[in-house]
């Protein structure tokens, strides 16, 4: 009997107007599923770390991730769907199963993708199959979710660096139920409430503060784990929320007090994670003064980790006219001129539109003249605690082009820009940079905090901004904070 273990991740944000499509996941089924994770710092790398000391034999089902966009289209979705049933069902069945996801994941016709295949797999496995599930503390938690699973365990940081940890205590939960040595008893709230990314780090404010609290309660043994998920805000759908999730080793009402304290302090500190923006013009003019670099300026309405296209030229037409005083670094994504550089070739120089192609309602493109500097086939491999670490990420196509001081890192599909090893495989190293623009609300602070002289985030139109109200919704339950703000609500 062996323990199967499976990975299926993307947080989605249904305003982007780019889908997401099956081939952005690229899936890999048995051996190579263990193979990308097998020593690596990801939740499936803990599963495995945790199932090999413990001589447990391990059953890989597939492992898929996803850089965030808009909702899965239908026919990638049933595609993804089905092969994880056919991959779980292929297997000799399984003493549990070990599933990894980002739990706010949706597709066409499907707000709830977690929910979903949570719920495929306890009709494959049937009721007494152990399922434990980690998700990011990003996660929209679920009645489906909570119904499927055993136990859910989500991240303890943001920026997120304990995907390892909470792999590897999910793996050990799973492995002691197996024991007879854990009975898991879950319980939750639902928070009427969504919070900006930009103020929830983990290190400091509101956020740091409940974390603190789970913390002390695990480690007095009340609790196997208690996860704070302050909702990825940018899904317009109808089970939309924050939510506290306790796990106890058998106690249910203990696991209810546990998540009605925390969800109420969640609540009642709704106030403090007010983000800080600063107008692009200024930072700017702020990252110039200042007497070294680098200045990190975050563009997170334009997040490619919170599901935006990474096209925004919000700061971008700004930079290109500032009167820099060393080099400045950006990446954009922008397919088109990818080909155009391309076709010109190293040390041609080039005059251009750049961004502004996907998210038309907020950026327009902007025309530069720059010298192609290099071209490359876009792989690059995250080094820092994260995402991905270690393992090999692809924008496509991507080119380089210099134009004056500002270094545009221009590629032909999105990708994670929290890690400066992003910059550094394209031959730009953010440590001698003036300026350096990330698309990401806190996630680049793990890796850039060491090396930035200052970092600020800026205020840009785009689909993952931190002014809620900019945002068209339709779908969202009301009342919720702080949308209606005069909202009274009791844990
Ligand atoms: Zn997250």
């Amino acid at each position: 009997m062996a323990i199967a273990i499976a990975s299926i991740m993307q947080e989605s944000n249904t305003f982007s107007p780019v889908k997401t499509r099956y081939d952005d996941f690229d899936p890999v089924f048995g051996q190579a599923a263990l193979d990308r994770h097998a020593g690596k710092l990801t939740e499936m790398g803990g599963f495995i770390d945790v199932l090999r000391r413990r001589k447990r034999e391990i059953a890989p089902v597939c492992a898929a991730w996803a850089i965030t966009a808009g909702r899965l289209v239908r026919p990638d979705f049933e595609r993804l769907s089905r092969e994880f049933g056919d991959a779980l069902s292929s297997i000799p069945k399984p003493e549990a199963l070990l599933l990894a996801m980002h739990g706010a994941q949706t597709a066409e016709g499907e707000d709830d993708v977690e929910g979903h295949t949570i719920g495929l797999a306890r009709r494959l496995l049937g009721p007494l199959v152990p399922i434990v599930v980690t998700l990011d503390l990003h996660a929209n938690v679920t009645a489906a979710m909570v119904e499927g699973a055993d136990a859910i365990l989500g991240y303890h940081t943001y920026p997120h660096v304990d995907m390892f940890e909470v792999g590897s205590k999910a793996a050990s939960i799973a492995a002691r139920m197996l024991d007879g040595k854990c009975k898991p008893a879950m319980r939750w709230r639902k928070v009427p409430l969504i919070v900006p990314a930009e103020n929830a780090s983990t290190s400091k404010g509101p956020m740091a503060r409940l974390v603190r609290r789970a913390g002390e309660i695990e480690a007095r043994g009340q609790a196997e784990w208690i996860s704070v998920f302050t909702v990825q805000p940018w899904m317009d759908i109808h089970e939309m929320g924050g939510a506290v999730v306790a796990v106890t080793d058998g106690d249910a009402s203990a696991a209810d007090r546990h998540a009605r304290a925390l969800a109420q302090k969640l609540w009642d500190t709704r106030r403090d994670f007010d983000a800080d923006l600063v107008p692009v013009q200024d930072a700017i003019r702020e990252a110039i003064a200042a007497k070294e670099g680098p200045v990190v300026l975050a563009e997170s309405s334009d997040s490619t980790g919170s599901g935006s296209p990474g096209d925004s030229t919000g700061v971008l037409k700004y930079l290109v006219k500032a009167p820099l005083d060393g080099a400045a670094a950006i990446f954009v994504v922008d397919p088109e001129a990818v080909e155009t550089l391309r076709a010109a070739g190293v040390g041609a120089t080039v005059t251009l539109p750049v961004g502004g192609k996907f998210d038309l309602k907020n950026s327009k493109p902007v025309r530069v003249t720059g010298r192609v500097r290099m071209l490359s086939d876009g792989r690059w491999t995250p080094r820092a605690r994260g995402y991905n670490p270690g393992i090999e990420q692809s924008m496509g196509a991507s080119a380089v082009l210099e134009c004056g001081r500002v270094l545009i890192l221009i590629g032909a599909k999105s990708t994670m820009t929290v890690d400066p090893a992003l910059f550094r495989c394209h031959g730009i190293d953010p440590l001698y940079c003036k300026i350096v623009v990330v698309k990401s609300p806190l996630g680049f602070r793990a890796a850039y905090e060491p090396i930035a002289k200052r970092m600020m985030v800026v205020d840009t139109p785009g689909v993952s901004t931190a002014n809620f109200a900019r945002m068209p919704w339709k779908r969202l339950s009301r009342p919720i904070y702080p949308l209606d703000a005069g909202l009274e609500w009791k844990a």
